[in-house]
């Protein structure tokens, strides 16, 4: 072995760059954080082959004076911190003072800067690691960044590399989080001298969404926002049926920082929980707003992730947020519009979800089939819940499994066709109908029901499997064919974690190699279920769940996943008995323990509130908008 030496700066610059500066786009990132930094308006970024040939930052901000240009290329060299205190509470998106020096070891950097009072711009080139000494240059007030060459002086990144088509796919993702979190900014960007994107500067995110993602999902988007626990939450988040495969459209800033929180994320996935298709991830635009001193900055090279103080209450206050948006009072408007002109009902806002919008046509298609007395009561009123609980629920998810062929869904009620031949058509449905194949809704002694069906099947389920548990291990089947599923380090050590409560439930988990496992049993009980969708989303759970929780919290949220999963979906056509059977089982799923995740599984429609709605209100005295119109259950 060589003596131990100190590394020259160059060297040392350079591995910090390895951390840093992994391609283009991290230098982009850099660049423009320091604009932001510097309090800019006009930001431009120019791009020549992806970044590897130039990138170019300009900005409007603060600018360097003129006797700090050279130190800024220096390393450790920042304006932003000076105390450990400072460390404490960093409201800057810089603060290390590495960037610059880093990015100057990896390439060649041209700085030119002039502050307000400054009569002339600063410039300081630094080349092959050697900085020429500063000179006097023409150029406005702020800063402009030049980097030649990227990775000149270590070929081996280089060949990393990917097509400029990729690496210019992560230089915009950086200007969308920057354009995203400061809307307020104008932002140019060109590629090889053509335009990229004009962003004038704006007031609302939803217009900078639209810029990146197109003008159609910003407009449908939901604006969600609280002030409690933790903190300010903003957001915009995206309608069930625009969920995607994968995370990438979730976008979360904290304090004007683009992070990935594994926690926050999880959090806002189980907002989504029972409206998502199998893995399907949530679009979301979210914004958290906390006391800088509740945030650790200083635990990612790239500060990518973060530490945050309050990590349990952010990840209750993003869950009760969204989910509280996306199912809770958001419907009571939109189930009032149908009222007739001058009934009084607000016009749905301008963030009203898909969801709000299929309940209020299917509440329309409802109140314009022909008055209920006219109709044959609804059977599920004649029933008997326990009866009900003796057909085959759980081992057919809810139903028969032969009912699910052969015969015809019911027809939706369209105000036309005689009322004799709908009553033919229909003896068995009666006042119960599915309307676009998502919601049942049904007649009650006073008023109307409207039930999600997915929901409502999860929520059946979910009170079977732990009534099932309270009396021992589910009775489970083997596969004929085992189920491989491959998973990561900390999953593996998760299943070994978890291995008896899985037993418990009667999914049965074998290792099959260092990173695959086999689910070789399912619990009978949920014949129709997803093995490796059940197990994914418990182990999901598992590993962001905070403290370790209680082997009942284990086996709650197993039965969940795996309700979840085994339930019917919206958009599912239901057999006219699989309707009856899943709202006979209402009454029994509601008055059991309440779930973990409790959310609403029907509304109701008090006949009182739509007499009031229709003018019939003789009563009066009572305003129509009144918020008890629709009463969750
Ligand atoms: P950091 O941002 O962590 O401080 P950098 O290496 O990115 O470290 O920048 C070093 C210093 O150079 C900054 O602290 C700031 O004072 C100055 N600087 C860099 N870019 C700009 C800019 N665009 N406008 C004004 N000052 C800048
Ligand atoms: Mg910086």
């Amino acid at each position: 072995m060589a003596a131990i030496h100190i590394l020259s700066e160059q060297l040392v610059n350079q591995i910090a760059a390895g951390e840093v500066v992994e391609r283009p786009a991290s230098v982009v990132k850099e660049l423009l954080e320091n604009a932001i930094d510097a309090q800019a308006s006009r930001i431009v970024l120019e791009v020549e082959e992806a970044g590897k040939k130039l990138i170019r930052v300009s900005d409007d901000g603060s600018g360097i004076p003129a006797e700090e240009v050279a130190l800024a290329l220096a390393s450790h060299a920042t304006s932003k911190i000076a105390t450990g205190d400072d460390l404490e509470g960093i409201t800057s998106l810089g603060f290390r003072g590495e960037a610059l020096a880093s990015v100057a070891s990896v390439a060649d950097v041209r700085l030119v800067s002039r502050t307000a009072d400054a009569l002339e711009a600063t410039e300081v080139t630094v080349s092959g690691g050697k900085a020429q000494p500063p000179c006097p240059a023409s150029g406005p007030v702020g800063t402009t960044a030049e980097v030649r060459n990227l990775f000149r002086y270590v070929p081996a990144r280089r060949k990393f590399l990917k097509t400029d088509a990729t690496e210019m796919g992560h230089i915009t993702e950086q200007a969308a989080r920057i354009a995203l979190a400061y809307p307020g900014v104008h932002l140019t960007v060109t590629h090889n001298g053509r335009s990229v994107y004009q962003l004038p500067p704006c007031e609302s995110v939803r217009e900078r969404i639209g810029a990146f993602f197109g003008a159609d999902l910003a407009a449908s988007l939901i604006e969600v926002t609280s002030d409690e626990p933790a903190g300010r939450l903003w957001g915009l988040v995206g309608p069930p049926h625009l969920a995607r495969a994968t995370t990438g459209m979730q976008y979360l800033f904290i304090n004007g920082r683009y992070v990935r929180d594994r926690s926050l994320l999880h959090a806002l996935r189980e907002a989504y929980r029972g409206l998502l298709e199998g893995r399907r991830q949530p679009v979301a635009f979210l914004m958290l707003t906390v006391p800088p001193e509740r945030v650790d900055v200083n635990v990612h090279p790239t500060k990518v992730e973060v530490r945050l103080r309050d990590a349990h209450l952010l990840y209750g206050q993003v869950l009760a947020t969204v989910r509280e948006r996306l199912l809770g009072p958001g419907l009571t408007p939109s189930v009032q519009a149908p009222a007739p002109a001058g009934g009084g009902g607000p016009a749905p806002s301008e963030g009203d979800s898909e969801r709000d919008a299929r309940v209020r046509e299917a509440v329309a298609d409802f109140l314009h089939s022909p008055p209920a007395t006219q109709q044959p009561r609804l059977p599920l009123a004649r029933q008997e819940t326990g009866v009900a609980r003796e057909a085959s629920v759980g081992a057919h998810r809810g139903m028969p499994p032969t009912s699910r062929s052969g015969l015809e869904r019911p027809r939706a009620p369209d105000g036309g066709g005689g009322e004799a031949q709908r009553v033919e058509q229909e003896p068995a449905a009666g006042r119960a109908v599915q309307l676009h194949n998502t919601y049942l809704v049904a007649e009650t002694e006073d008023g109307i029901l409207i039930v999600d069906q997915h929901a409502l099947h999860e929520r059946v389920l979910f009170e079977e499997i732990m009534e099932r548990l309270e009396r021992g291990p589910l009775e489970s089947q083997r596969l004929l064919m085992p189920v491989t599923v491959s998973l990561s380090d900390r999953e593996m050590a998760a299943v070994e974690t978890h291995r008896e409560a899985l037993a418990r439930l009667g999914l049965e988990v074998e290792a099959m190699g260092p990173r695959d496992v086999g689910i070789q049993a399912f619990p009978s009980l949920l014949e129709r279920g997803d093995p490796e969708g059940t197990l994914r989303d418990f182990l999901a759970w598992a590993q962001v769940v905070e403290s370790p929780p209680t082997p009942r919290q284990v086996l709650e949220e197993l039965a969940h996943v795996a309700a979840c999963r085994a339930a019917v979906k919206a958009g599912e056509p239901l057999k006219t008995e699989e309707i009856e059977t899943l709202l006979a089982h209402r009454d029994a799923a509601h008055t059991a323990a309440t779930c973990p995740h409790g959310r609403p599984t029907a509304l109701i429609l008090r006949k009182r509130d739509l007499e009031k709605q229709f003018g019939r209100d003789y009563a009066a005295g009572r305003r129509a908008t009144e918020t008890d119109d629709v009463l969750p259950y």
